[in-house]
């Protein structure tokens, strides 16, 4: 199924970029959230993270490893970020391409977890 990714992948919709190698594109939001934030894709059109399969698991890794980078490249790595994945409707997730949001910069709001955190 195409998708606004699937169009910033083959390049008929331009990104700002920050990463890319065969199996992977990263590159800014177009809405920040905060002042870092950044999307982090597999090319492969897997729709969410409902349907990674295990042939798949070296990807994410290599997703994760690539977040890693990317954070120390910006400037994140030491003062902290979150790597946020969003599956299904009650997520909110907007677009059917496996993502994560890397987002850091500033002090984040307690989601789940964190010392701020509700019980
Ligand atoms: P989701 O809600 O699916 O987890 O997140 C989708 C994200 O994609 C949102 O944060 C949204 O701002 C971002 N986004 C949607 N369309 C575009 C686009 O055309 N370019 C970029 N760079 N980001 C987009």
């Amino acid at each position: 199924m195409e998708t606004i990714f699937s169009k910033i992948i083959e390049g008929s919709i331009p990104c700002n970029k920050v990463f890319e190698n065969e199996r992977i594109l990263a590159f800014y939001d177009i809405e920040p959230a905060a002042p870092v934030h950044v999307l982090i894709i597999p090319k492969k059109p897997i729709p969410s993270m409902n349907e990674v399969a295990p042939e798949d698991l070296p990807l994410i890794g290599e997703m994760h490893s690539v977040a890693q980078q990317i954070a120390k490249d910006l400037g994140i790595a030491e003062t902290g970020y979150r790597l946020i994945n969003n599956c299904g409707p009650d997520s909110g997730q907007a677009v059917s391409h496996l993502h994560y949001h890397l987002v850091g910069g500033a002090k984040l709001g307690a989601l789940v977890g964190g010392s701020s955190s509700h019980a």
